[in-house]
């Protein structure tokens, strides 16, 4: 029996949805708003593209879930001079990111029901879904709990206190044993602050060398090995943000190895760029926290990608406004931006190179994220939202200062050439990016 008629059909692009195991050439039917089916090019499917009120030629690209970025900065409320939800989200369209989890270090800190219904609130509008990531503690102090359980009942997917470690390892017990009560993630920043010590690049040849101080990495290895403890105790659920270090991956590889129910994630920054950079332009937008390592740890994290260790890829979208970075390195606040560029860096600097196929990238970029925040996207089931990026893989294009969407442009990347760029991004059916 015919179907009956789609709004919308994608055809011609090679469709690659890994929660469903799909990887073909095809045609992606969308009603209202939601995908309607995932066929591959049969005498049947193309009958019935035909009759799609509208088409969209997707020939030679290549078609994924929308993407999800677990770990993004949006500055709302109170830094709206280096971006805002409104702005983060359109960058976020641009990088074929459909759906961003927000990190709390904003002002006020999102360490409350208000402010998680603000972000909501302010995000209804966006071109991306935007979901909270509530605090650990009170204004991110790492001194008393946050009101965890008002922030998961308000919808917060995950909690941390992104920027800062939890110092106390009994309140870092506490939080995993309260999050274990709602079955959410608990983020950890892995960097012992004590140790860190004031450091602004990672601690090494090139820190003496350049006379910069530096924070050693085994200020991230120590603050993984705790909290791996504590996650073994407790049984909760722990995600590693921005792992940097090769003996970082390796923390985590054993914990896995044991059974113990941690993830992570790493960013483009670090499976790209090396310390010895610094050196060469001391530009600022290379200060980053953790810091850019050494060219073993970016192979050690390579490995961790390939091994599937490291489980996610996430940008860590980090916005300053100019003037703020406009300052000596060791004066600059820490971060890069990310969301527009992350998709192309992972073409351009993994599956480019032999590191990971489409598959696996897309994966860490939809279905495992999806599955370790419990979010409902990321997947091109029938009956799901249909929010969809369309990837051209071979455009070249060299990023640009006055490119972004964000209203930062604090990225090391400016300048480079890259392979492999979103051409279309969208959300519910609707065109929210365009090329
Ligand atoms: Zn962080």
């Amino acid at each position: 029996m015919a179907k009956h008629s789609a709004d919308l059909v994608i055809s011609g692009g090679r469709i690659i949805d890994p929660a469903l195991g799909f990887g073909k050439e095809g045609h992606v039917f969308i009603t209202n708003g939601c995908i309607d089916a995932v066929e591959g090019d049969t005498a049947a499917a193309k009958k019935r593209a035909v009759r799609a009120a509208e088409t969209i030629d997707a020939a030679g690209q290549i078609v994924v879930p929308g993407l999800i970025d677990c770990h993004v900065h949006l500055r709302e409320p109170g830094r709206e001079d280096a971006e805002t939800i409104e702005s983060g989200c359109h960058a976020a369209a641009a990088g074929g990111f459909t759906t961003v989890c927000c990190m709390p270090n904003t002002t006020p800190r999102i360490d409350n029901q208000e402010t998680v219904k603000f972000v909501q609130d302010r995000a209804k509008t966006a071109r991306a879904r935007v979901y909270v990531v509530g605090a650990i503690t009170k204004n991110l102090d790492g001194k008393e709990l946050a009101e965890i359980g008002d922030l998961v009942k308000m919808g917060a997917v995950a909690i941390t206190d992104d920027g800062h470690y939890v110092q106390n390892p009994e309140i870092m017990r506490r939080a995993l044993e309260y999050s274990k009560m709602f079955d959410i993630p608990v983020m950890d920043h892995a960097e012992d602050q004590y140790l860190v010590a004031g450091g602004v690049m990672n601690e090494g040849y090139e820190s003496t060398r350049l006379g910069i101080s530096g924070a050693t990495s085994a200020a991230e290895e120590i603050a993984i090995e705790r909290d791996v403890a504590l996650c073994r105790m407790t049984g909760a659920r722990l995600h590693i943000q921005h792992v940097s270090t090769a003996r970082g991956v390796e923390a985590i590889r054993r914990a896995k190895e044991d059974g113990v129910r941690v993830t992570c994630e790493a960013c483009p920054h670090h499976f790209i760029l090396t310390d010895s950079l610094i050196g060469e332009t001391f530009n600022t937008a290379l200060r980053v926290n953790p810091p850019l390592r050494t060219q073993a740890d970016v192979d050690a994290i390579i490995e961790g990608l390939v091994d599937g260790t490291i489980d996610v890829i996430a940008s860590d979208h980090a916005p300053h406004s100019a003037e703020s970075k406009d300052v000596v390195f060791d004066d600059a606040p820490p971060g890069m931006i990310g969301l527009e560029l992350t998709l192309s860096l992972v073409k351009t600097y993994l599956i480019d190179k032999g590191y990971l196929t489409w598959a696996e990238a897309i994966r860490k970029m939809t279905t495992v994220p999806a599955m370790i925040f419990k979010l409902p996207h990321g997947t091109l089931e029938p009956g799901s939202e249909a929010d969809i990026t369309i990837i051209d893989p071979e455009r070249k294009w060299t990023v640009k200062a006055d490119g972004f969407h964000s209203k930062s442009s604090n990225s090391p990347f400016i300048g480079k050439r890259l392979v492999g760029r979103v051409t279309r991004t969208l959300l519910s059916g609707r065109e929210v990016f365009a090329l």
